[in-house]
């Protein structure tokens, strides 16, 4: 299967000024120190499968907080990569910032390398972004913007997030409204989920912040539909939204389960029906690419692998189907996944088809299954009607 497709690369930074009061991500803010180290690692690991001549059509550095790289570190990186791939027409370079390092400068320099960029707007409200305590302003966000479309950028992603405690709809109107008044080309928006461990959900679990109301984030969710598809975005993602042409191509490879090679600490890869996870710490993610085995390891392991698990062909036909209807105006093409599994999507589930179609949860456009405007506040419950096939 993985043949027939171009590969995508996501390469993660785990090093961040401050942790973000929500975050639960692999990201470390005491160890700026190992960041030069940590960049001759990435590369090393890029470096150890060899010449691959794969053809990679999108890379994506996110974090963490990639914009700590350095321009000429950028260039490290991604020259390593052009060494060892090779490329296909169609080439996206996303580059995640903290709206404060975005300088003038610094955006001018990473034009050479970087094709997109993903801003982390959050919020247009100080008090939320002091809540989630991020270490940018919106003035920060406006110039980022400015400076950004005079280096010549011409896609750009900006992050809002919803459903947090004490917001209230119309300052989740105002978030959006700061934000389709800076003109981006693409938009995520992200329900706020309070994960174990975070510091937002210590504050709401010892009741010193009120636990999110889920019918006011529904309310927030229908209010950015409308706003954005007003603005002339098209919603092509469950959470994202995008001017004609501007989808994150990197994302849709995630949708629409094709392979991708994820390299960097605790980063997760998808190649030859087999999921990677890669070691979490950067110390010990350095340490293993500084002392590789001597033997070469089965594809597509790397020094840095921690865990290499084989999909089964059930599976990974779950994982196609869950995040290929995430894909809301291309919806899952029942050819596609017919010549990708030998087996037809409207014969093998025939049943739960019928059935959240009667619901009004899905329907048919031709040769695409799609989610209903009403299924997508509910979409992993539509999702798990396709799980319980394999249990039964
Ligand atoms: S910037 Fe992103 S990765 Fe870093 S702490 Fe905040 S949410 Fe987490």
């Amino acid at each position: 299967m993985d043949g027939q497709f171009g590969w995508s690369l996501y390469l993660h930074i785990p090093f961040c000024a401050t942790r973000c009061t929500y975050c639960a991500f692999n990201t470390y803010t005491d160890r700026h120190a190992l960041l030069d180290e940590y960049v001759r690692a990435l590369c090393a690991e890029i470096a150890s499968f060899g010449a691959l001549n794969r053809s990679i059509h999108t890379i994506y550095l996110g974090g963490g907080t990639p914009s700590l790289l350095r321009p000429f570190q950028l260039e490290q990186i991604i020259s390593h990569v052009l060494i060892n791939f090779t490329y296909s027409p169609i080439l996206e370079i996303t580059q995640e910032l903290n709206p404060r390092d975005a300088t003038e400068e610094y955006l001018h320099a990473i034009r050479k390398y970087v094709s997109r960029i993903s801003l982390g707007m959050q919020s247009v409200n100080s008090s939320e972004l002091q809540m989630f305590s991020r270490d940018h302003e919106h003035s920060h966000v406006i110039q980022a913007m400015k400076y950004a479309r005079q280096a010549g950028f011409d896609n750009i992603n900006l992050d809002l997030i919803y459903g947090t405690p004490s917001q209230a709809l119309d300052m989740w109107r105002d978030s959006l409204q700061a934000a389709l008044d800076l003109d981006p080309d693409h938009l995520s928006a992200y329900a706020l989920s309070l994960e174990n461990g975070t510091e937002l959900k210590r504050r709401v679990t010892y009741k010193e912040l009120p636990l999110p109301d889920p019918d006011l984030a529904a309310d927030m969710y229908e209010l950015a539909s409308e706003m954005m598809e007003k603005a002339g975005f098209i919603q092509y993602e469950i959470s994202n939204w995008a001017k004609p042409g501007k989808e994150c191509l990197h994302n849709i490879q995630y949708w629409k389960n094709l392979p991708y090679l994820g390299m960097g600490a605790g980063a997760h890869g998808y190649v030859n029906q087999t999921r990677t996870v890669n070691v979490m710490k950067p110390e010990i993610y350095i340490e293993r690419l500084k002392n590789p085995p001597p033997n070469p390891l089965p594809f597509p392991q790397t020094p840095a692998t921690m865990t290499s698990e084989p999909i089964d062909r059930q599976t990974d036909m779950f994982e196609t189907i869950f995040t290929g209807l995430r894909l809301l105006n291309e919806g899952l093409s029942l050819t596609a996944f017919e010549q990708r599994y030998g087996e037809k999507l409207d014969i093998k589930f025939a049943d739960e088809i019928k059935r959240l179609t009667r619901l009004g949860l899905l329907w048919q456009d031709g040769d695409a299954l799609k989610l209903t405007k009403s299924a997508r506040l509910i979409s992993n419950r539509v999702f798990q009607e396709f799980a319980i096939e394999e249990e039964a």
